[in-house]
């Protein structure tokens, strides 16, 4: 883990240099807190984990720095439904699909190496050259079927992953 942080440092230094912006601790700052979660965060998520940190940032800085982590690729942007977008960190971090529960916005993840069969063959049988895929599944997580109300709808303390 610690060689990943290194190496995800790193890689932010170089895209800062690249682009003569400037590197301010905050950005280092919010790059560490996205990479000690496992959790697919929105920018309030973010917002508050800083905050957490005694790192008084505001909105506009919160969505600067996730513009350029999604620019030099090391998180990942998602749209789940109508909800706000979410992110995730995305450098060495396994491929995988999303199941989103309607109420309470919970993710699950999965990985199934026939996603990427019928990528390729698709590609192959329409002669198009697939560049990335957005699956993503939606429905009613355990605890809502099983108690009728989701813990994340009156708790949202409660990280937005669900494990
Ligand atoms: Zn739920
Ligand atoms: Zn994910």
């Amino acid at each position: 883990m610690n060689d990943i942080k290194e190496t995800v440092k790193a890689i932010l230094t170089d895209y800062l240099k690249h682009n003569e912006l400037r590197k301010t601790p905050e950005r280092f700052a919010i790059l560490e807190a996205i990479y000690d979660t496992d959790v697919h965060f929105d920018v309030d998520w973010l917002y508050n984990e800083m905050k957490r940190k005694k790192f008084t940032l505001s909105r506009a800085t919160i969505y600067n720095s996730i513009e350029h982590l999604l620019a030099c690729g090391l998180i990942t942007k998602h749209q789940f439904g109508k909800s706000q977008a979410m992110y995730e960190k995305s450098y060495a971090y396994k491929q995988h699909d999303h199941l989103i529960c309607n109420d309470c916005k919970a993710v699950l993840e999965f990985c199934d190496p026939r996603i990427y069969q019928i990528q390729s063959m698709m590609g192959q049988l329409l002669q198009f050259e697939i560049t990335h895929h957005n699956l993503n599944f939606f429905g009613r997580c355990n605890t809502l079927t099983q108690t009728g109300a989701c813990p994340r709808m009156n708790n949202k303390n409660i990280p937005l992953t669900a494990k």
